[in-house]
């Protein structure tokens, strides 16, 4: 008898409901602070940044929220999402782990950010908004919403880290063919955008600051809201799909993980997967190790401090308690565009600070070395973000063999590379090279946090 690799669900078993995690936690994630005040920041001064429908998502402590049905009705266009038995690499790496992964790169941008694009882009159509404002790093958040944007009518402007604009000019081809504005950043077209510019005219730019221009841009104009594509608890909510269709394939396979993997920029992905699991022990049941890993040369989760800090560069986010590198720390240039953040989801810090996972760092080479190796055992070529989750699982993999024992390892791969072969020839021709964490510069980054006297900030 043949061995499954393949665990398809129906349409049926999209989810009906995101999972909040926060109502299982015992420590709530602290809120974001308005610096003026050091208090809660007011819904109205959200409302003015977000959509309403994402705000009240944003701060529910529901353990179930419904999928509006119109989102799940568009979401059957590749959900629910195949989960894979990997058994050519657990072969190639001659190891008794069992090693499944959930592959996002089906859906039409390649990677699980089009779950959060549609669900957002719904929200801002039915608040009456007309354009919608966002920043992207590799450009896949950019070209999920601007197609997200495609189905509902709304225009999309999107900043690009010009760093990313320059090694992936086909990831703006395609928010362009969607109909997206795509604006490298830092642009001079924003005050944030000229400050930065003012002091490095050769700065290839940084999430945080392409956030404060899409802020900037989103205050200037009515009927206009901003859109993030991680990071945020709704971005985080909307995730949990994956995680949720994971839980049942897991049951079809007979199986359920002893590890669950997933790539962090800002956490979204790795929510997504990990969340429903949690969970699912935090109310009594299994027990499952969680580990999160991110790039060496933006160590956020491992090497951050938990702190109130701004989202963005110029500081007109919120300060939201996270483990951060300080929202001036401008990560090296590394291919995995999608992981240059400076902090981390608040629902991610949270958990962490509670030690309900853990996490680590794997360099470029590293990240590089086992995307190839996972390509040629399973023919799937991840984008390099979704890879870091790859060579934490070979890693895992190759322990329980040193050890002789059997553990179930399930990763996300959050997407497909295929818009991201010049990193891999670059790979090739020996041009990547490691990035240590910068030590000084995050010291620097981290002296001028946000004083928020109230929340503990001022020690
Ligand atoms: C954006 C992106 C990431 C990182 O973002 P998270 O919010 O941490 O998930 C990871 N993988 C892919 C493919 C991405 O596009």
């Amino acid at each position: 008898m043949s061995e499954r690799v393949k665990y398809l669900l129906d349409e049926e078993s999209i989810p009906k409901h995101w999972y909040n995690i926060e109502a299982d936690l015992k420590i709530n994630t602290p809120p974001p602070l308005d610096v003026s005040t050091g208090k809660p920041c007011e819904v109205a001064k959200l409302e003015r940044i977000f959509a309403k429908g994402v705000v009240e998502q944003e701060l529910s402590r529901e353990r179930y929220i419904p999928i509006p049905e119109p989102v799940r009705e568009i979401m059957r266009q590749w959900r629910p999402s195949p989960l894979f038995r990997a058994r050519r690499l657990e072969k190639r790496l001659d190891t008794p782990a069992r090693i499944y992964f959930k592959y996002e790169g089906v859906s039409p941008s390649g990677s699980h950010k089009t779950n959060s694009a549609v669900a957002q882009a719904f929200e801002n159509k039915r608040a009456g908004i007309e354009k919608v404002a966002t920043e992207t790093g590799a450009g896949q958040w950019g070209s999920a919403l601007a197609q997200a944007c495609q189905i509902f009518g709304l225009e999309s402007r999107i900043y690009m880290v010009k760093c990313s604009y320059e090694q992936k000019p086909y990831r703006k081809a395609i928010m362009e063919l969607f109909g997206g504005t795509v604006i490298p950043s830092p642009s001079t077209m924003t005050k944030a955008g000229l400050a930065v510019l003012q002091k490095d005219p050769y700065c290839r730019g940084s999430l945080g600051i392409a956030i404060s221009e899409a802020i900037e841009d989103v205050l200037k104009y009515d009927k206009t809201r901003y859109c993030l594509g991680s990071v945020l608890n709704h971005v985080l909510l909307h995730q949990t799909v994956i995680g949720q269709e994971a839980m049942k394939q897991m049951d079809m396979a007979g199986d359920y993980p002893d590890i669950v993997i997933g790539a962090c920029g800002g956490g979204s992905n790795f929510a997504g997967i990990a969340f429903p699991f949690l969970g699912e022990k935090l109310r009594g049941g299994k027990d499952v190790d969680i580990l999160g890993v991110e790039p060496a040369a933006c160590p956020s989760l491992t090497a951050g401090k938990y702190a109130y800090d701004f989202g963005d560069t110029a500081g007109l986010t919120p300060a939201m308690k996270m483990y951060t590198l300080g929202s001036s720390f401008i990560p090296a240039a590394v291919h995995a565009g999608g992981l240059r953040y400076h902090g981390m989801a608040p629902q991610i810090s949270n958990i962490m600070a509670q030690g309900l996972m853990r996490a680590r760092t794997v360099q470029q080479l590293d990240v590089f070395k086992s995307a190839v190796e996972f390509a040629r055992a399973e023919g799937i070529i991840p984008a390099p973000e979704s890879a870091h989750a790859i060579a934490a699982t070979i890693d895992e993999a190759l322990e329980c063999k040193k050890n002789g024992v059997s553990k179930a390892i399930l990763f996300n791969l959050s997407g497909h590379g295929h818009v991201d072969m010049a990193a891999y020839m670059e790979y090739f021709c020996g041009n990547l090279s490691n990035y240590d964490y910068p030590k000084e510069e995050i010291a620097m980054a981290l002296s001028c946090l946000p004083v928020c006297r109230e929340n503990g900030n001022a020690e």
